[in-house]
């Protein structure tokens, strides 16, 4: 059986450092003295202590933040920062390891970055704001393949990405299909905005917002009446909101034609 090389590099990578580990416990119990070891636990019980105050604090600014019913106030500005940045990572891993109200928490994740980058001021050029959409919001009865660019719909109004395809005309911002996180990253990677708006469900927005750190990333949830993946649509009277409130580009009273798609 060939063996995996990159398995056998972890594994051993691991196991010496545990051995390591074991090796200096082993020696520290032998030479230091008991006053070394309290000065090591008082330590060790400092940092806690400065983990412990900055998750309280975070669990705070998340907390108040709910309370307001979303408002960002200029003063708790970098206390939610620091939520995003620490306490909500921590928490969404719990959640997803004891299956644990996954989407609730991601949904607050979501919107608490989503008032952070409003809080921003962000105006990008439209040419540099990337708008990424999920392939599923493509009917799964339309003809077309539309995974290059949304140039090839043919506008039918039977899902979301003809009316999309509209606004992007009329904004001049650049939108993508994407067809997971690694298409996404992709994308992003290969296009350089300074701006992303994503469309997803709550794990990829979730996932996707962690990931592309020092990007701002403001998340519209896909809706999903026929279940994951399959015909989703999303709100595009809120996406036009947030293409005008982001880019710098002075544009007329919107006459796209939106429709409900459900
Ligand atoms: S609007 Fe019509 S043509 Fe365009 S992607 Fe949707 S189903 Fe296909």
């Amino acid at each position: 059986m060939e063996w995996n090389k990159p398995f056998q590099k972890l594994s051993w990578i691991v196991i010496v450092i545990l051995l390591l580990l074991m090796l200096a416990v082993t020696v520290a119990a032998g030479f230091f003295s008991i006053v070394t070891f309290q000065m090591i636990f008082y330590t060790a019980a400092a940092c806690l202590m400065l983990v412990f105050m900055s998750l309280v604090i975070s669990f705070f600014a998340i907390y108040r933040f709910i309370s307001n019913e979303g408002q960002l106030t200029g003063k708790n500005k970098s206390t939610l920062r620091m939520a995003l940045k620490i306490f909500m990572p921590i928490l969404l891993a719990v959640s997803n390891i004891f299956s644990y109200r996954k989407d609730e928490i991601r949904r607050v994740y979501i919107q608490a970055n989503n008032a952070y980058v409003l809080g921003m001021g962000i105006k990008a050029e439209p040419e540099k704001t990337l708008v990424i959409l999920p392939h599923c919001l493509q009917s799964s009865k339309c003809r077309y393949r539309i995974r290059e660019g949304l140039e090839d719909c043919q506008q039918c109004g039977s899902c979301n990405i003809g009316d999309i395809k509209q606004l992007i005309q009329r904004y001049g911002v650049h939108a993508e299909l994407a067809t997971g996180g690694t298409s996404a990253r992709k994308t992003i990677k290969d296009t350089k905005p300074e701006f992303v708006i994503a469309v997803a469900c709550e794990r990829d927005l979730s996932s996707g917002i962690m990931d592309v750190r020092g990007l701002p990333v403001y998340g519209l949830l896909n809706k999903r009446p026929n279940g994951p993946c399959r015909d989703t649509f999303t709100d595009i009277a809120e996406l036009e909101r947030m293409i005008q409130y982001f880019t710098v580009r002075e544009v007329p009273e919107s006459n796209v034609s939106i429709e409900e798609h459900n």
